[in-house]
């Protein structure tokens, strides 16, 4: 019998982003907040080669990205998808479409920072 193959899709995002903590930490206070990524992504790398998963789609948050490029660049180095999360964690159902467009553009650009190395 051939072995299980693991595969994931992780949220890249810091702990006061989530939606159920958006009144107790908007937006104009994330740059103030504690931030714990690289002790996240130090144990979800870990355990992505102990575990030998396969492969792993990171969703990685504009917003992260621009302050953590390294962690980015190790996901595609790694061979790793890369998928933007949206720049600002604010939900498809309440933007406009202006808001929509805009965030789409700035993932667009943004991403294009990333190239895959090859
Ligand atoms: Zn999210």
């Amino acid at each position: 019998m051939p072995e299980p193959v693991f595969c994931v899709t992780i949220d890249v995002e810091e702990w006061f982003q989530v939606e159920n903590l958006r009144s107790h930490f908007p937006p104009e206070t994330w740059e103030r907040a504690e931030r714990r990524l690289d002790f996240s992504m130090q144990r979800i790398f870990d355990t992505l080669e102990s575990e030998k998963v396969a492969g792993a789609t990171f969703f990685v948050l504009g917003w992260i990205a621009e302050r953590s490029p390294d962690w980015v660049r190790r996901m595609v180095d790694a061979g790793y998808e890369v998928a933007s999360h949206g720049m600002d964690h604010v939900s498809n159902f309440d933007q406009t479409a202006e808001q929509r467009a805009w965030n789409l553009s700035q993932s667009k650009n943004f991403w294009k920072r990333f190239p895959a190395r090859r």
